[in-house]
């Protein structure tokens, strides 16, 4: 539900597309499943977009990184088309958004992406390394025109919401605001970034900040059967007397993190995105569905 009138119109941007230089391989286990995988990351051609491809299934089909692809599970961003599923794709999507690869061949030895340390610096770090060339179509863009406020289904009474207005530096503004109603390990905090900065200097400030969790939610998890193969060290893990067996990177480690999801989830659009997006206490799940109701409502 939306609070005020938002408008967002579909424009052409003056940046040229681009696609990596070369092939490079992303190796490691995914943190719910453990199971061993390389994402392998190819040049494409332009206008193709980000697309996913199941080598461990025959006839596998292309799973385009588009929103409509989107499936629901928990705490993660999974596509698939027909039978054809990858999971864990946030931080994989939020890389290549930061390195400005529009076009992009995943090809994978297994559904859930590497969960490397908990970050996507090891995925950006190896689409910088690898390069990027510049094609000739140019790069679309959904653009903020009027602002509103998106309220997901329920939230009204408890706070999560995102607002969204006009950009006043034509690039993407990300906010995000974390809090928790009840007593939490995980202290309040905020983080922001301005899309204009340059791919190094989210590698710098967003890629290295890790997932969390409370060891209650952990401990959950484990008992569910999932999350076996991760120790304290792969993700940040909050006891009620503090971080179990780690050290953070930022003391807002937490609130950067959810906005290099939030990237990611935005990169659904298949577009760049011109305006500023302030997110509280929204999840995966929020994110795509602003991201839908905005392409319903794009002129
Ligand atoms: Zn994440």
């Amino acid at each position: 539900m939306f609070l005020g009138t938002p408008r967002v119109v579909a424009v052409e941007t003056s940046r040229r597309q681009q696609t990596l230089a070369r092939r490079v391989d992303v190796s490691g286990f995914g943190l719910w499943t453990g199971v061993d995988v390389v994402y392998s990351f190819r040049p494409a051609e332009e206008n193709s977009g980000v697309r996913f491809f199941r080598d461990d299934l025959p006839n596998s089909v292309p799973i385009p990184a588009s929103v409509k692809n989107r499936v629901q599970k928990p705490r993660q961003t999974s596509l698939a088309v027909g039978a054809a599923q990858v999971d864990m794709v946030e931080h994989v999507l939020s890389a290549l958004r930061a390195a400005r690869v529009d076009n992009c061949d995943v090809v994978v030895s297994a559904p859930e992406a590497p969960g490397c340390d908990g970050s996507c610096a090891p995925i950006l770090q190896a689409l910088l390394d690898a390069g990027v060339v510049r094609q000739q179509a140019l790069r679309s863009a959904i653009k903020v025109t009027e602002p509103g406020v998106y309220y997901p289904d329920g939230s009204v009474l408890n706070g999560a919401r995102i607002e969204i207005l006009p950009s006043v530096s034509e690039g993407a503004f990300y906010e995000y605001n974390l809090y928790y109603d009840r007593p939490c390990a995980i202290p309040n905090q905020k983080a922001s970034f301005n899309f204009n900065a340059s791919p190094e200097e989210y590698l710098r400030e967003i890629a290295p900040c890790r997932t969390f969790l409370t060891l209650e939610e952990a401990n959950a998890l484990r008992a569910m059967g999932v999350c076996q193969r991760v120790t304290a060290k792969d993700a940040l893990v909050f006891a009620p007397e503090g971080l179990v067996d780690n050290e953070l990177r930022f003391d807002n480690e937490c609130a950067r993190h959810k906005l290099l999801d939030m990237v990611g989830d935005f990169a659904l659009a298949s577009a760049d995105w011109i305006g500023e997006f302030r997110a509280f206490k929204t999840g995966h799940q929020q994110n795509a569905d602003l991201v839908s109701a905005l392409l319903d409502l794009c002129e």
